[in-house]
């Protein structure tokens, strides 16, 4: 088991005051709080080898270059891709999803289909609506059932050879179900669809191996993982990345340039238009060696136990309902009260120091499946306690009492 108190120890904010009451954070789906070893290694990087990268000679520049190579390879064998050119370094999962939607706008044909999922957060779902449009191809919608699953039936009724890509989230935001990609990847495949995976929900509680996964492309961020903000990956088969166009155009991303025509650089900069995040890019790696030190195990077991006890303890409060009760769930609870609005249920709760996040969660078309204006999540962390969650208990039923 994880000395949690230790572990806590390691987040300055969480032993802070919130309206005058201890922080209990409960807004980690939105994003994660981040240890003292991220925070000091982004003032570490600008004091001591700031300078751009893949340019200069000069020795700075050489050492910045080093630090966040060494953090694409280490990013590389935390996800096992094949290649460390597989791993393009993006401003989080909405970037990466977009680059890979602009390539595909000179591949796709009208008639051509893609398929995402009822579930899925509107940074994967309004980029491949403005594909369809700018393509003629249609897009078709994976349901789901009254538990928040996909209805996988469905799903395999909606693939044909018409279908040119399947897209799902790894674990959906707002209710998190986590889905079963692995076999949603082979069926894709199977009609020889190529798939996009969103994984910024699962790569704080997981480890994903995306040559297991047979995934083409894999998104996610930075920032939910520990990591800084404006950081994130996506993660490409290297026939997919040779295959599709340069999203931007720029600075390192050319091999030569004259006005008569411009050629490419090879992988991975042929995506990097630009002075990259540089700070952001070598720090997530420090995020990525701070999960991997705590273990991936450890993370799951603290928070399946925190999950646990958060729905035990909800379904005693009279009236309240959780959305998303498929038995494949990671740590997160989507609840509503009876004749409660969601948004009065946070604003006092918040007054208490909790913070969870309210509303339809970038996932309005879940919150219209459930005919319901949005709900309140709490989404834990592995540096979450079971005393935290009965805080949580405790005022949502003083806030109940309020506004009955
Ligand atoms: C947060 C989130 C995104 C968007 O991530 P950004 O960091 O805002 O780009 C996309 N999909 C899911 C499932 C998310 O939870």
């Amino acid at each position: 088991m994880l000395d949690i108190q230790k572990i806590r120890a390691d987040f300055p904010i969480l032993s802070e005051k919130v309206n005058g009451k201890p922080l209990v954070y409960f807004d980690n789906g939105a994003t994660s709080q981040k240890p003292q070893i991220v925070i000091d290694a982004i003032a570490k990087y600008y004091q001591e080898i700031n300078a751009n990268i893949h340019r200069g000679v000069h020795t700075l520049s050489q050492l910045a270059t080093d630090a966040y190579e060494i953090s694409r390879v280490k990013i590389q064998h935390h996800i096992n891709a094949k290649f460390s050119h597989e791993v393009l370094f993006t401003s989080g999962t909405t970037h990466g999803i977009n680059l890979v939607t602009n390539g595909f706008a000179s591949i796709l044909k009208p008639g051509d289909e893609v398929v995402v999922s009822s579930l899925e957060h509107h940074s994967n779902i309004v980029p491949w609506q403005m594909l369809c449009e700018k393509t003629g191809a249609t897009l078709k919608v994976i349901p789901m059932n009254e538990n928040g699953e996909l209805i996988i039936e469905d799903f395999d009724a909606l693939l044909s050879e018409k279908t040119k890509v399947v897209t799902v989230n790894h674990i959906s935001n707002a209710l998190g179900i986590i889905n079963p990609i692995k076999y949603i990847i082979e069926k894709a495949h199977a009609v020889g669809a190529a798939v996009l995976i969103d994984g910024a929900q699962a790569v704080p509680h997981l480890k994903p191996d995306v040559q297991d996964l047979d995934c083409d492309f894999y998104a996610f961020s930075g920032h939910k993982m520990c990591g800084p903000t404006g950081t994130g990956i996506l993660y490409g088969k290297e026939e997919w990345l040779n295959k599709l166009p340069p999203y931007q155009g720029g600075g390192e991303m050319i091999k030569e340039v004259t006005f008569e025509k411009t050629t490419y650089a090879d992988l991975p900069h042929k995506f990097e238009a630009g002075t990259p995040n540089i700070a952001g890019g070598i720090v997530l790696g420090t995020a990525v060696d701070y999960l991997n030190n705590i273990g991936f195990d450890n993370i799951q077991e603290q928070e399946n136990a925190l999950l646990a006890h958060a729905t035990k303890r909800l379904l005693e409060i009279e009236g309240l309902k959780i959305y998303g009760t498929g038995k494949n769930k990671a740590s997160v609870v989507s609840f509503n009260i009876d004749g409660i609005h969601p948004y009065d249920i946070g604003s006092i709760i918040d007054k208490l120091g909790i913070a969870v996040r309210t509303g339809h969660h970038c996932a309005q078309p879940i919150m219209n499946f459930f005919c319901i204006p949005g709900t309140i999540r709490a989404s834990f962390s592995f540096y979450n306690t079971i005393e935290e969650i009965d805080t949580m208990v405790e005022a949502v039923k003083k806030a109940k009492t309020m506004l009955s």
